[in-house]
């Protein structure tokens, strides 16, 4: 069934996709797409939609959009408590947003899909051995071996399973109590709680407590699921494209496509090519969709991109992710916010301060400074007011652990602590304090 243009959910395959995993055995892949393509979705038309309503609101700075989690989510970590720290991260920057900045934040976690990665060579050279670059759980294992590192379909399947029994955890919190604004001193860990940021937290917290007291005194309802219950949506970047096509599934009410792996999806920087395969599979999905944006990005080339994934200039429908680098920034983001403001397009402007602010310490280990990230941040902001257009939301990599991969921070984690406890798969993730950091600084701007 076509819609648009020739668009079906399969005909990116007439297009070059780059960035999939070399598959030794097609049969197997597909087999596992359409065993996948007969399994329930995973997230509902009607959801997608509340978040893309939600997000035509950030991009007129009635609320503010926070995108977080892993960089690669790791199959062996998707337990309870660390779905739950997430979360409560995610919670709490929200509330800090709310209260301290006063603008409603949408949350939307890098999480239950975030199993796929690009990589900057398909092979690496470990210990003397070439091997297939590890790609994200849902391809191969990230074990140095070349059993390890071949790209398996069976891992698609597993992770639509642990895709599934993430989400399933994530509405029981959000809707079950966990999440009720009674709870909001609850969600303050014990290793933060300690902590400048940790303290500060409580602060607030202890005044909505109050608050949410006084309403009850006088008699104002406060069982109600604007206290009791929230949403928090799922994002993923949509690489595995067999993995998004069997998951893209028609809604009954309105025939609409959409693809059910998650309610957001973006396409990262190495596969937002106007002409290829990743671009025309979205094109055609009613998702919210996310681009990413570095600093050698190509004017012309966004405004075509902007064409093809909202030609109808749907608010709500584009998220740009701009990924510049706290040196770059300055140099690059005005003339394009400049330029895109000038077409009229409807926006939600991004700021992923991670991606061009990574480097290596000299302990060997890859980091991120969390002054550059604050940096990149602050800048996003002010070029924004600058150039009269809104700073929506921040893309962040982080966690709810209490991980030692970025240095700095009001803890001032140092390159020789990075070994403590550096766990990443992947790219280095702010812990729970350092996101809570960034939440504070980030609501003192949004009040502005
Ligand atoms: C990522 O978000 O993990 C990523 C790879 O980003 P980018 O596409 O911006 O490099
Ligand atoms: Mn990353």
């Amino acid at each position: 069934m076509t819609n648009q243009n020739g668009w079906t959910k399969s005909s990116w395959k007439n297009y070059t996709a780059l960035q999939q995993p070399n598959w030794p055995d097609q049969k197997a892949l597909e087999k596992v797409t359409k065993d996948l393509a007969l399994l329930p979705p995973l997230v509902f038309a009607g959801e997608i939609r509340t978040l893309k309503a939600l997000l035509a609101k950030a991009s007129k700075g009635e609320a503010f959009l926070i995108q977080g989690g892993d960089c690669s989510e790791d199959f062996s970590q998707v337990t309870a408590p660390t779905i739950r720290e997430t979360m409560k991260v995610l919670l709490q920057m929200a509330v800090v947003m709310a209260y301290a900045g006063g603008k409603p934040a949408i949350k939307v976690g890098r999480i239950a899909g975030q199993f796929a990665k690009p990589r900057s060579s398909d092979t690496e050279i470990v210990d003397g051995v070439e091997l297939p670059s590890y790609r994200g759980d849902m391809v191969n294992k990230s074990e140095a071996s070349i059993k390890a590192r071949t790209p398996n379909p069976k891992y698609i399947l597993k992770g639509y399973y642990l895709a599934a029994s993430t989400l399933n955890l994530l509405r029981a919190f959000t809707r079950g109590g966990f999440a009720a604004l009674h709870r909001v001193q609850a969600w303050n860990q014990e290793f933060v709680a300690q902590s400048p940021m940790g303290r500060s937290y409580n602060r607030l917290a202890a005044q909505i407590d109050q608050a949410i007291k006084f309403m009850n005194t006088i008699g104002i309802p406060t069982d109600i699921p604007q206290v009791n219950q929230t949403q928090i949506f799922t994002s993923h970047e949509a690489l595995l494209l067999p993995y998004e096509e069997a998951l893209t599934r028609i809604d009954s009410t309105t025939g609409d496509w959409y693809d059910c792996s998650a309610h957001m999806l973006w396409i990262g920087e190495r596969t937002r090519q106007v002409d290829g395969a990743h671009v025309e599979f979205l094109r055609g999905v009613l998702n919210p969709i996310g681009v990413k944006i570095g600093p050698d990005h190509d004017i012309d080339n966004i405004k075509q991109l902007i064409e093809t994934l909202n030609p109808e200039n749907e608010p709500g429908r584009l998220t740009l992710i701009t990924r510049m680098g706290c040196d770059n920034i300055e140099k690059k983001l005005p003339a394009l916010l400049r330029e895109i403001k000038k077409e009229g397009a409807h926006i939600v402007w991004n700021c992923d301060p991670m991606h061009a602010n990574t480097y290596t310490s000299e302990s060997g280990h890859k980091t991120r400074n969390f002054n550059d990230i604050l940096t990149e941040i602050t800048r996003f902001f002010e070029i924004h007011w600058a150039e009269g257009t809104i700073p929506g939301g921040v893309h962040l990599e982080m966690t709810g652990k209490n991980v030692t991969e970025c240095v700095g921070g009001a803890r001032n984690i140092v390159s020789e602590e990075l070994h403590n406890r550096y766990d990443t798969t992947c790219d280095p993730r702010l812990n729970a304090e350092q996101s809570l950091e960034v939440a504070f600084q980030i609501a003192d701007m949004i009040k502005h």
